[in-house]
Parts: C-alpha cells; sequence; structure tokens
C-alpha cells in the first residue's frame, strides 16, 4: 500500500505538534511506522489522503457506531447548522437528548451536558467528593478515564496500592488520593473499603474495561462493589463512556443489570461530536452548580451540533432489532477470527462485550491489567500492520478495542477474516 502522501503530513506535523498528533495513540508508537492521515470516511469504510480505503475498526475510537456520515445524522446535521452553531444559552435540543439518556438509562434521574469523557468523569469524581465531603477515590488498574491528574494513577503492583502519578506533572499531593486495586479483584477490593471507606468519596470503573483491550468483569465482581458501597456510604461511579449505548442500548449497568449512583457518557453519544455527560441519582446531581454548590461549568456544552448528532444516533440505535443486528455481524466476525486462530495455531484469546472486542496474542486467560501484559505485543505489532496492508484498520495498540457499526457487512467481515488468514500466516 502506498503511503507517501501521509508520511510527508506526519513529517510536517511533527514539528507543528507534539509528536505530530492531538491524542497520544493516534501516532502509531506502540506498533511502529507513522500514522495514515485521513481524508473522509463514509459507513464501515475510512480513506487515507494517498486513496487508499480501509475497513474500520476503531470507529474514532467508538463513537461512530452508525458508520462513518451516516445520512440522518449528516442531514440533521445541515440543517441545524444554519440556525447557528452555539448560543451559550439553553435550547430545547439539550432536553431532547436529556430525555433520551435518562429514559435508556434508570440509574440517571439527572443529567448535566460537557465536552468529552475526560470532563465528564472529573467533574462526576468532584460530585462525589462534594456529597460525601470525602477525599479518596478508588479506581482499577487498566482502567482509564480520561486525563485528569487523579485519574491518571494506575499505581504499582500488590493488592491495593496508593497512588504515584504515571505522568510527569501530576502532583504527588494529588495522585495520593487515588487507591488503585487490580480489576476484578473483590477480596483486595473489600479489605481496602474496611480499612478506608470513611475517607473514600467514590469508586470509578469502566465495567468492561476497553482501555486494555477488552476486559469483561467476573461474575460477582460488579455485585460486589454494588453491595459494598451501599453499605459504606460511597458514589459507586460506573464510566460507560465507552460502554453506554455500545456494550447494549442500555449500556453495561443494562447488561449487568447493576444500578451505579452515577454514570459518566461520551463517545456514541454525540455520534462524532465532541460531547460528554454525567449523570445519576437527583440527590447527587443536586450538588451541581447553579442548584447546588459544586461548580462545574462549560463554554460550549450542549451546544446545537454535537445535540443533534446524539439525538440522531440514539434515534437510529433506538430501532427495533438494531442491537440484534449489531451482535449477529459481531458474531460472525467472533467467529471467523477464532477459527482463523485456531487454524493456522496462533495462539489468541478473543473477548467481547457488545461489538466491543478485543484479540490477544496470549494463552493466558485475561482478567486484568497484569494478564492483558502477557500479551505477545511484537506478535500484535506484526498482525496490525499485516492487516493495514491488506485494507483493515486497527487500533495502533494491542491494548484498545476494537469497534463494529451497523454499516459493517458481512462481505466487510469476510474481507477482514481472509485479511486475518494470511496475516496470521505470514506471522
Ligand atoms: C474515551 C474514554 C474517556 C475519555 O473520553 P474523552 O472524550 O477522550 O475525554 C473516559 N473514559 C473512558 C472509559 C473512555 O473510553
Amino acid at each position: 500500500m502506498v503511503t507517501t502522501k501521509s508520511k510527508t503530513f506526519y513529517r510536517k506535523a511533527v514539528g507543528l505538534m507534539p509528536g505530530g498528533v492531538n491524542s497520544p495513540v493516534r501516532a502509531f508508537k506502540a506498533v511502529g511506522g507513522s500514522p495514515l492521515f485521513i481524508q473522509r470516511a463514509k459507513g464501515s469504510k475510512i480513506y487515507d489522503v494517498d486513496g487508499n480505503e480501509y475497513i474500520d475498526y476503531v470507529l474514532s475510537w467508538g463513537p461512530m457506531i452508525l458508520g462513518h456520515s451516516h445520512p440522518s445524522v449528516v442531514k440533521a446535521l445541515k440543517k441545524i447548522i444554519e440556525n447557528g452553531t452555539s448560543f451559550g444559552a439553553p435550547t430545547p435540543l439539550e432536553i431532547e437528548l436529556a430525555q433520551m439518556i435518562i429514559k435508556a438509562y434508570p440509574s440517571i434521574e439527572k443529567v448535566r451536558m460537557v465536552n468529552s469523557g475526560t470532563e465528564a468523569t472529573m467533574s462526576a469524581i468532584r460530585v462525589a467528593r462534594g456529597f460525601t465531603k470525602r477525599d479518596k477515590i478508588i479506581k482499577f488498574e487498566g482502567c482509564y478515564h480520561g486525563h485528569a491528574d487523579g485519574l491518571l494513577v494506575k499505581a504499582g503492583s500488590g493488592a491495593a496500592t496508593f497512588g504515584v502519578p504515571d505522568s510527569p506533572g501530576v502532583p504527588k499531593d494529588y495522585a495520593k488520593n487515588t487507591i488503585t486495586i487490580p480489576f476484578n479483584d473483590i477480596k483486595a477490593f473489600k479489605d481496602v473499603v474496611q480499612k478506608e471507606w470513611k475517607n473514600i468519596a467514590c469508586v470509578i470503573i469502566e465495567p468492561v474495561v476497553g482501555n486494555i483491550g477488552c476486559v469483561l468483569p467476573r461474575d460477582g465482581f460488579l455485585e460486589t462493589l454494588r453491595k459494598e458501597t451501599a453499605t459504606y456510604g460511597i458514589i459507586l461511579i460506573f464510566d460507560e463512556v465507552m460502554t453506554g449505548f455500545r456494550v447494549s442500548y442500555g449500556g453495561a449497568q443494562a447488561y449487568y443489570g447493576i444500578k451505579p449512583d452515577m454514570t459518566c457518557l461520551g463517545k456514541v453519544i454525540g455520534g462524532g461530536l465532541p460531547v460528554g455527560a454525567y449523570g445519576g441519582r437527583k440527590d447527587i446531581m443536586s450538588m451541581v452548580a447553579p442548584e447546588g454548590p459544586v461548580y462545574q461549568a462549560g463554554t460550549l456544552s450542549g451546544n446545537p451540533l454535537a445535540m443533534t448528532a446524539g439525538i440522531e444516533t440514539l434515534k437510529i440505535l433506538s430501532k427495533k432489532d438494531i442491537y440484534k443486528k449489531l451482535n449477529n455481524t459481531m458474531q460472525y466476525l467472533e467467529e471467523g477470527l477464532k477459527d482463523v486462530a485456531k487454524k493456522v495455531g496462533v495462539k489468541t484469546r478473543f473477548y467481547r462485550a457488545g461489538t466491543m472486542f478485543c484479540t490477544y496474542f496470549t494463552d493466558t486467560e485475561v482478567v486484568d491489567y497484569k494478564t492483558a501484559k502477557t500479551s505477545d505485543i511484537e506478535k500484535f505489532s506484526r498482525f496490525f500492520r499485516g492487516m493495514l496492508n491488506h485494507g483493515i484498520n486497527l487500533a495502533p495498540s494491542q491494548f484498545e478495542a476494537g469497534f463494529i457499526s451497523i454499516a459493517h457487512t458481512h462481505t466487510d467481515i469476510n474481507r477482514t477474516i481472509e485479511a486475518a488468514y494470511k496475516t496470521l500466516k505470514s506471522l
């Protein structure tokens, strides 16, 4: 595949932006080579500036569940843009999207729109702290909740460690309020809660971890979190920025039947425009300004373009049998990928929740960050590059989830499976 133009753009971009990109993982650091510069995308396909076509499993890291540039979303955006793009004042569109979210997520009684997933988690935690008058938070190793200071902590090994920042620039004093526990470790969780509950404001978790691939909660894990947090007056926050309207219409909380106190959303609810939202129990959300004393604001929050793209996306997703269809396509891909790995004799582990998925190059069952790390990264990188050469766009890191959209056809999947067969054989 010729990628001369992408390489030229990349050289130019490196001089202008850190690493040539506006978000680190785009830079292909984890897999080698340089990133593709994208010209356009339509449905399940994405096209680079050299004119190459790829079947896209990144989907802007999740939001494009309808496929790229869906006609209904485009039409609605064109219509709304004529009326102005932002007013800094309330609009009926915000009510419409809020109603759709609240209807789909019974745990959310009131919601606040923001501009990104990072803003959603950061704000939800501030509210939880304000509500409980406690400072510490619990997060799980490998869970990504955006790039706010106290959340860039995964901590070292051991059952539970007090936070050390992952990134320079995060004050130690700040990170020390973040307690990190391995995902799926019920015992470590209970131990920390029993010892520290008086200081713990909230537990924040990706109910399915999409930011180390795709790690599923063990039976009873989320139930334990729910039970223990309720006992000790700790706020349970589900970060469903990735899983919301993705794992199912009602997110992971509907899928697993758990009712968190607060929920963070993003990605799909913006239909490809910058958006985030956080919401939850009425008594907790009443803490948010101007109803309550916890301050949080946003110049462009709830802007008409993002609301419109979100509303149109959710309208289509709420149609009958959409998730059934998505699930069928996903299952077809799952079976195909497992099948070729077996045929070729490459040891892989495949996981998925709804239409989030990941293939790890390991023989170990992946249940947390440590076991995810057993994947053979070198092998993944070769797989990634091979697939790209065959016109298949996967996330450029082993520790990211893949996604499909309603635009992915069985023909797309057949091409993907064929490419996987050829690539795995040549590893
Ligand atoms: C993507 C993501 C975020 C951050 O969202 P941004 O819009 O990139 O700030 C937070 N939490 C989870 C689970 C995510 O997948």
